[in-house]
């Protein structure tokens, strides 16, 4: 059986204080046998690691640079995060596909230079609603897919983390129905290595996180929003055990 997983993905939120609170709970709440990581924006990753040194929670960045290192102003990079304990790289969000026009091929390298640094990269795919509407669900996904199989190879796939995320449902309070997401998890492990990690992601609260879990092809979830709730998280945690 697969070890479920929940990652929280704080997006650009947080201020050395809250942040006191919220990793006070987290600890406090979660069991050690929980397996749970926070990915945090970098000025606070110190913070973070010195909290929660020493307890069974993981913690990572919701980006990296694809370079080692040199003149790329702005950029932080594998080595950086691997220093400060970081286990995880968020890598190819929608919000930095949209937002910032991180392209497949972009994402690809991102997704070669977590590895290289030692870092599990968390790979997000997902579609529009648009493309949804259209029916290229699949299409989408693969395209997103191929690129990262083209540059890094289907065995840096394997230990890797995937998180399936509709774009429609990030943020906006509607989540894939349980099924909605199963078909698109099963479609995936299908092309992929079979063990993979793959988590779903979109307006994942601890109201539904129990169904969308139970789902045979989803192993956990990234979760924005209720990341930034020590209740909700816990809840959603919680929801993760077998
Ligand atoms: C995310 O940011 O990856 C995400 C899934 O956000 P939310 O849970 O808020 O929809």
């Amino acid at each position: 059986m697969r070890a479920r997983f929940v990652a929280g993905n704080w997006k650009m939120n947080g201020s050395v204080r809250a942040n006191g609170a919220l990793l006070d709970s987290l600890k406090a709440g979660l069991k050690p046998s929980d397996n749970v990581a926070v990915c945090v924006p970098f000025p606070y990753l110190a913070q973070v690691s010195a909290a929660l040194a020493g307890s069974a929670i993981a913690w990572g960045a919701q980006n990296v640079s694809e370079h080692d290192a040199g003149a790329y102003t702005g950029e932080v990079s594998g080595a950086m995060l691997k220093e400060f304990g970081s286990r995880y790289a968020i890598v190819g969000h929608s919000e930095r596909r949209t937002l910032y026009g991180e392209d497949d091929k972009r994402v690809a390298a991102k997704f070669i230079a977590a590895r290289r640094a030692g870092l599990t990269p968390i790979l997000c795919v997902g579609e529009t609603l648009e493309q949804r509407e259209r029916g290229e669900t699949e299409s989408v996904v693969d395209r997103q897919l191929d690129a990262v199989v083209a540059a890094a190879g289907m065995a840096a796939l394997a230990d890797a983390v995937l998180a399936y995320e509709p774009v429609w449902a990030i943020g906006t309070g509607r989540n894939a129905t349980p099924q909605q997401a199963q078909e698109v998890h099963a479609f995936v492990r299908g092309r992929l290595a079979g063990a993979l990690t793959i988590l779903y992601g979109g307006s994942v609260k601890p109201g539904n996180a129990k169904e969308l879990f139970a789902m045979p092809d989803i192993d956990g979830g990234l979760i924005g929003g209720a990341s930034l709730s020590a209740q909700d998280f816990i809840a959603i945690c919680a929801a993760a055990r077998r």
